[in-house]
């Protein structure tokens, strides 16, 4: 892909080839408020029914296999597109993944788990709730400690694959986006998209960060970015968002005083405000939400992450007015719409 905004910036860093990009941008409707709509069309990163986990993945698995790892190991919840995503990057680059997924095996497998299932990654359920993620955490470390012990050589993956390194593909997703608006002559006022674990939002800040301080676009010519946020931890602390975009800044060759200053206070905001009562828990606004784009642009959303999403966009509306540009990353999420519950009837 292209992102020659950053010069070679990453080239070092070992990445699997695993994302079609760049992603379309398209044009949307017009806001309540009279401001442009635009789509970052980041469901369509193609493999395995893509979604933002493949940018990750790409530097994930790139590690893994300069690492020598034979086996993928990583965790979510029961309807994780994380780990589909893993499943289908194990298929291609001919890796073993071992699923820890939150609640009990099902008669048979619905939506993500479905294609996990082809994709031929093993399932550990662990029985808990999927907003348990402590608890999931801690079963990751047993079971790739078992398969340690087994023999095997493992990568393991936390959460969302939100680690610096699954980060830095969001700082050239950042890069791509401030690209593909230059090409189209659009200045954005903000960025605005779904933060669960953390990872997309700390990379678009990263990458954010990297181009203020190449000077390439002066501070106003920057989008704003606007999380928000549909998991608890990442609305209570925002400043694993920060250290996860200075450690993904030091990958990317900053020294770690450089990268500590690159990240402003404000550089980071997450609108709490549209997670109801938790994680996977649907809400009205965000049922309401999944209706809208449905049927102004034909965007699939999902009740856990896009559907709550774009609601914070078009609850923020009031922001931002006539002649105004706001980007929304879709993060993707269509195949939980196929499981039980996952479509708002
Ligand atoms: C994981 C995910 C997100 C959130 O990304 P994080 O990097 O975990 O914050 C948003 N949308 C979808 C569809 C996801 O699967």
């Amino acid at each position: 892909m292209r992102a020659q905004l950053f010069d070679g910036l990453l080239d070092d860093v070992p990445r699997a080839p695993l994302a079609t990009l760049p992603t379309p941008l398209e044009r949307g409707p017009e806001l309540p408020g009279g401001a442009r709509l635009w789509v970052k069309r980041d469901d369509l990163t193609g493999l395995g029914a893509g979604g933002n986990k493949v940018r990750k993945l790409e530097f994930l698995c790139g590690d893994a296999l300069r690492r020598g790892a034979r086996t993928l190991v990583t965790v979510g919840a029961a309807q994780s597109n994380h780990c589909r995503a893993t499943a289908a990057a194990g298929s291609v680059l001919g890796l073993d993944v071992h699923l820890v997924l939150a609640g009990d095996r099902p008669e048979r497998p619905e939506g993500n788990q479905l294609l996990s299932d082809l994709f031929g990654a093993q399932f550990h359920f662990t029985g808990a709730p999927s907003h348990h993620w402590g608890e999931l955490e801690i079963a990751r470390e047993e079971i790739t400690a078992g398969l340690v012990d087994a023999g095997a050589v493992p990568y393991t993956i936390p959460m969302g694959g939100s680690t610096p390194l699954g980060a830095l593909g969001y700082a050239l997703a950042f890069a791509e986006l401030v690209e593909q608006c230059e090409d189209l002559g659009v200045h954005p006022d903000a960025v605005v998209f779904t933060s669960s674990s953390g990872g997309t939002h700390a990379g678009l800040v990263a990458g954010r960060a990297l181009l203020r301080a190449q000077g390439r676009g002066q501070p106003a010519e920057l989008p704003d970015l606007l999380g928000i946020g549909v998991a608890r931890g990442v609305i209570a602390d925002q400043q694993f968002v920060a250290e996860l975009a200075v450690t993904a800044l030091e990958l990317a060759g900053c020294t770690p005083d450089q990268a500590a200053a690159m990240i402003r206070p404000g550089d980071i905001d997450v609108d709490g405000g549209w997670l109801g009562d938790d994680y996977g828990t649907p809400t009205r606004a965000g049922d309401e939400a999944i209706r809208w784009a449905a049927r102004h642009g034909g965007w699939v959303l999902d009740r856990t992450y896009t559907g709550k999403g774009l609601s914070g966009l078009l609850g923020n509306a009031a922001r931002w007015g006539a002649g105004d540009d706001v980007v929304f990353v879709h993060t993707g999420g269509m195949p939980a719409v196929f499981a039980s519950g996952g479509f708002p009837s």
